[in-house]
């Protein structure tokens, strides 16, 4: 999902909020550049995310959202259960994960300026005049700047100069057949979104179902209560659920940090280390953004956004 206004909660205040709508607003000019590089047409949504309501209308959340009453719902989404109503988050949307992270991959490894290291590293050295990265088999690799970008995984490097409160925090997905609805939906403690494998008139239609929330440290596993827990917001949502065939279930990793934002732009005692990390439950919607903004860091240009939110010196005092 690409969704500031569904997960406005996650988004405590007006910088916040801007830096969440300005990424996901740069998702069109992305795809595109990403497009003539690689001729990949990554499917992208923005037909809107539809929050569904149980109750009473609600109070308007900062992000705005259009009300849609019960039969207007019904009009749109044919398929899902009884609802009050839902808030419209226009201009929220999704895009296709999976897509994406092949068509970067494929552009990475097209880039003769770019050298691709595949090993882990174990720890940095940001005492030297340009930092260094020690790898598990001992090798070195030095350059100019050094982001920390190593998701729910960022803690366990050694040698930074200050520990990172970054866990993990396992969410577990299912793929079901068939579409269960039009629009992202997000309800039923949980959110469906419908993918379709390609632009094509006989595309296969599927919805992912998502997701689960679970500190399980670094256990990357799918459980039969976590295939419990997505079945049932699945059927909250649409009773056709009941019939859908389930495709796959796996689990992933989120970078978690304490008040939920991610953790961008310089060490305040090394300049040349960049943290990118901790994006939560927004990675996706942030990627680009951190791209852009990072990059910028990265060879000496100021940063196109306001990144005081995101400094990793909030931290200071809890440390
Ligand atoms: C179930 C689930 C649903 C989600 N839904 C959404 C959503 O709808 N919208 C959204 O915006 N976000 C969503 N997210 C969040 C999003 O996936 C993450 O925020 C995002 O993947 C974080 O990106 P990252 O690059 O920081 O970390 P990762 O994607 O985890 O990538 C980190 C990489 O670093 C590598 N690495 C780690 N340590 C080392 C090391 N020492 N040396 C070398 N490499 C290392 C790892 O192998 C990994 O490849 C979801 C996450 C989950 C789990």
């Amino acid at each position: 999902m690409l969704a500031p206004g569904a997960e406005s909660d996650e988004l405590p205040s007006d910088p916040v909020r801007s830096f969440a709508i300005a990424g996901r607003d740069l998702y069109p000019s992305f795809l595109s550049a990403l497009r003539d590089e690689t001729g990949t047409d990554v499917p992208f949504d923005r037909r809107g995310i539809l929050e569904l309501v149980n109750d009473a209308e609600p109070s308007p959340s900062p992000l705005g959202g259009e009300w849609i009453d019960a039969r207007a719902l019904r009009d749109l989404e044919p398929e899902l259960g009884s609802f009050a109503g839902a808030v419209l988050h226009k201009h929220d949307g999704s895009v296709d994960n999976f897509v994406l992270f092949a068509a970067m991959k494929r552009r990475v490894e097209s880039r003769r300026s770019i050298t691709l290291v595949r090993a882990s590293a174990r720890s940095v050295n940001t005492v030297v005049a340009r930092p260094r990265v020690i790898l598990d088999d001992g090798d070195v690799v030095e350059g100019g700047s050094l982001v920390i970008a190593t998701g729910a995984w960022a803690a366990q490097l050694e040698g930074l100069p200050r520990p990172l409160p970054v866990r993990p925090v396992r969410g577990q997905l299912l793929m079901l057949e068939g579409a269960l609805s039009r629009h992202v939906i997000y309800g039923g403690g949980g959110y469906l979104v419908p993918r379709r494998s390609s632009s094509a008139p006989d595309a296969v239609e599927r919805t992912i179902v998502g997701a689960t929330m679970e500190d399980a440290g670094f256990i990357n596993e799918t459980t039969p209560e976590g295939l419990a827990e997505l079945t049932a917001i699945a059927r909250r949502v649409s009773p056709a659920a009941t019939s859908a065939h389930l495709v796959s279930h796996w689990a992933g990793l989120r970078p978690m940090t304490p008040d939920r934002l991610p953790i961008l732009g310089p060490d305040p005692d090394v300049p040349r280390l960049l943290y990118a990390c901790g994006h939560g439950r927004n990675g996706i919607l942030l990627a680009p953004i951190t791209g852009q903004t990072i990059g910028a860091l990265a060879v000496g240009a100021p940063s196109p956004h306001d990144l005081s939110s995101f400094s990793i010196e909030r931290f200071a005092e809890a440390m």
